[in-house]
Parts: structure tokens; sequence; C-alpha cells
């Protein structure tokens, strides 16, 4: 083991307060880590708060501990031995504790391969499927039995980062801390009921509008769908939208797909999802934006209707250079390597 990972491991153990934190927007893993993170250290006797930029979106706060956090700074890092930041692969995209960065050690749990190590200790596994898994290994090293609330967090920071074991993270190895989660006795389908089948009315009615939008290229490759600010300001939290990026990407015939949501007028976020070797990533990157080969993401300032055009052209450029075969709207597509190295979130 890594000296920086025996120095976590001992940090943990050594009791007292922890801060715990994540990314902005914070999604499934980021709070499911955070949650069992939290409740692992409460085995041993030691407190943590947890304290985002955003509220814990609606569908994950059935997770245990969840209605504790906090989205307010502390007054003081008097009370904490360290800040502990899961799932974030950027210091710029965590919840702003760490701008300026605080009088703490710093410890950075985290999955993403293009996590630089920002942390004072740094914990980054970029084959682990989800930030989950990362504790779970943790949770052993601590002497902890991940069972309870901690295997339900656990669990479904596992299920929703890879996407319901769809994506090319749904490694043997996440299928397997998955079955020994299970085997301490949790249920997955109260767990796949909270967070696929517990949508509001509204919500699934805006899902409606905004999916009777889909848009395609002639040739079918590349699809899309927006959501006006309209739209994302008549949902309970524009986190109720987090999912809906994989809409477009299910069209049978498409490879790459963008869903725009106007998160404020005149600023539009991007969604990049894509299938098997197309690389979102580098697309997003000419937006100042990152992520994974399959899903990435970009903020892009301009009117909605102009930027849609600007990144789908942009989108017909990446593919054509990237030599994909052309492909009619009914045409076979061409079968895509296998996605070993994809990563979702
Ligand atoms: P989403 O489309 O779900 O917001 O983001 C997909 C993935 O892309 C995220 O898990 C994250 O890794 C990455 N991502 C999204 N937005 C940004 C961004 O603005 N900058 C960087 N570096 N990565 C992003
Ligand atoms: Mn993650």
């Amino acid at each position: 083991m890594s000296r920086d990972r025996v120095r976590i491991l001992a940090l943990l153990r050594g009791g007292g307060r922890f801060l715990l934190t994540s990314h902005v927007n914070p999604d499934g893993d980021s709070i499911a880590s955070q949650c069992a993170l939290r409740l692992i250290l409460a085995r041993l006797g030691s407190r943590a708060d947890v304290v985002n930029s955003h509220p814990v979106p609606r569908v994950y706060r059935f997770l245990p501990g969840s209605e504790t956090f906090s989205s307010r700074r502390p007054r003081s890092w008097k009370p904490y031995r360290a800040v502990i930041v899961l799932d974030c692969g950027d210091a710029r995209r965590a919840s702003g504790l760490l701008d300026p960065r605080p009088p703490l050690p710093v410890v950075n749990i985290d999955h993403h391969a293009t996590n630089p190590g920002f942390g004072d200790l740094n914990w980054v596994v970029p084959d682990a499927c989800s930030t989950a898994e990362i504790v779970h290994g943790l949770s052993l090293g601590l002497g902890v039995r991940p069972d309870g609330p901690i295997a339900e967090a656990l669990y479904t920071g596992i299920l929703t980062d890879t996407g319901s074991f769809r994506h090319g993270n749904a490694t043997p190895r996440a299928f397997r801390i998955a079955s020994d989660l299970v085997a301490t006795g949790i249920a997955p389908s109260r767990i796949a009921e909270a967070v696929y089948e517990s949508v509001p009315y509204e919500t699934l009615r805006a899902l409606g509008e905004t999916l009777a939008g889909l848009r395609r290229t002639p040739d079918g490759l590349i699809s899309w769908m927006s959501l006006p600010h309209r739209v994302l300001a008549s949902l309970a939290s524009q986190a109720e939208s987090e999912e809906w990026a994989g809409y477009p990407r299910s069209l049978d015939s498409a490879v790459l797909s963008v869903c725009f949501k106007e998160t404020a007028p005149g600023q539009v976020r991007l969604s990049f999802r894509s299938k098997g070797a197309v690389d979102v990533a580098a697309l997003a990157g000419s937006w100042g934006g990152g992520g994974h080969r399959n899903a990435a993401g970009a903020t892009v300032a301009g009117p909605l209707a102009a930027v849609e055009r600007e990144v789908i052209a942009a989108a017909r450029r990446h593919l054509a250079s990237a030599g994909r075969p052309r492909a009619g709207v009914r045409g076979k597509r061409q079968p895509a390597p296998p996605p070993a190295a994809t990563r979702e979130r």
C-alpha cells in the first residue's frame, strides 16, 4: 500500500472531528461516499461534518445521515483534523471549501483519471468504478464491516456511477463488491426504487416535454435535446434533471449526444455522452470542460440556440476528424471497440 494510503488510514483511525466535502452539483456517488465515510468514522468514535456547495438532490435523501449535510461553510477550521474531499477530480470543481485552501491537511479520495492529486494526501484509483468502491476498501482497511446503512450508501454509489451496471466501469470488482454488500442483508430493490422510481409528477412531465424536442443529425450519429431555463426553473431543483443526459444517447443510431441545459439566462451547461471509442472528454475540452471518454461536461456563455448550433457543428467536425464511418439513420452502426477503459463519472 502506498505511503499516502497508510497515512490516510492512520489519520482516520486517530479519532477527532473531520470535515467531508465533494464536487459542485453532487451526484449519487459523491453523496453516497460522504454518507458512508461519515458512518464509518462514527463507528470508530469519530465525528464528521459534511458540507457541500449544493443541497442533497431529492433522490438521495433516503440515504442515512444525508439530512445532516449542510451548505454552510464552517465558521472555524479549529475543530477539524482534516478536510476530506470525495469524488472530486479537480480542486476547481470542489465545493467552495478549498478556495482559499484551508489551514488543514486536505485528503483527496477519488477515481477520476484526470485527478492531478491536489490533496496533501491522495488516494486516487482511476480504475475504481466509483469513489464508493474506494471507500469500501478504506472501510475494510479500518476494520469496519461495511454493513447496514454503510452498505446501503456504498451500494448506491456503485449503482449510480456504473449507470446500474451498464457502463464500462461495471468491472468484475464492482459486481463482487455489490454482491458482498447485498449479502450483508440490504435490499437492492428498495434502493433502485428510491433512486429510479420516485420521480415527482411535474418532473416526469418536464422530461416528456424535453424528450419531445429530441433532435438528430441527418445521419443519426449525433442526438441532442435542450432544457431552456423555463423548463429547468419549473423543476423542484436543477438536480432533478441530473440523469437526463443519458436519454439522447439511448437513440439506436447515436454515437455522440449532448444535453443542453440553460442553467441561467445566457449560460448553458453541456452534458456530453458517447458510445465506444468516441471521446467526448476531448470535445468538452474545447470549452474548458472535461471528464471521461464517454461522459463529459462544460459550461458555455451565450444564448441557447447559438450554443446549440456551435456545439453540434463542433461535434460533427469531431466525429469526422475521428474518422467515424458514416451510417444512415436506418443503417447499422459499426461495432464499437470494447469499452475497457470507459468510465462514466
Ligand atoms: P455531467 O454531464 O453528468 O454533468 O458530467 C459528466 C462528467 O463530466 C462528470 O462526472 C465530470 O467528471 C465531468 N465534467 C462535467 N462538467 C465538467 C467541467 O466543467 N469540467 C471538468 N473538468 N469535468 C466536467
Ligand atoms: Mn464518482
